[in-house]
């Protein structure tokens, strides 16, 4: 949904316009916010214009900003700002986290080269309990 925003026009009927209104009045909170990760107890993003911003996420999340193997990557968050300033990135599910690396912008995924076993948070593996690797990709197969 999120990844919509912006995309749609008013063109169309009516019953169609006023979803699309709707939807644009929804998409006013969606952000994403774009700068060099600081990982540690408060994971911070320091924006091109010299902002830090907080940012908060559900466990897994967390546990990714916390990734010392991410520390100082030029990292992108999805997500919307709280009232606060604070922002609150996306579900781990929405894969709301990326790293631009060479021009392109890739998903961070987790993967245990001994069961082929990939994963969205870092940890140990599932299966052998060897530490996961951090794997960078344009896209990932189901
Ligand atoms: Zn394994």
């Amino acid at each position: 949904m999120v990844a919509r925003c912006g995309r749609d026009t008013l063109e169309g009927d009516v019953l169609r316009g006023i979803a699309v209104v709707m939807m644009a009045a929804g998409c006013l909170t969606a952000a994403s916010v774009r700068g060099k990760l600081a990982t540690g107890e408060k994971p911070v993003l320091k924006t091109a214009s010299g902002e830090a911003v907080r940012l908060f996420g559900d466990k897994a999340t967390m546990k990714v900003l916390h990734d010392k193997r991410l520390r100082d990557a030029d990292f992108e968050v999805a997500g919307r700002f709280r009232a606060s300033g604070e922002f609150e990135v996306g579900p781990i599910h929405e894969k709301s986290m990326f790293v631009h690396k060479g021009g392109k912008k890739l998903l961070i995924s987790y993967w245990c080269e001994v069961c082929s076993i990939r994963t969205y948070e870092p940890g140990q593996c599932m299966c052998c309990q060897e530490e996961t690797e951090l794997d960078l990709k344009e896209t990932i197969d189901p």
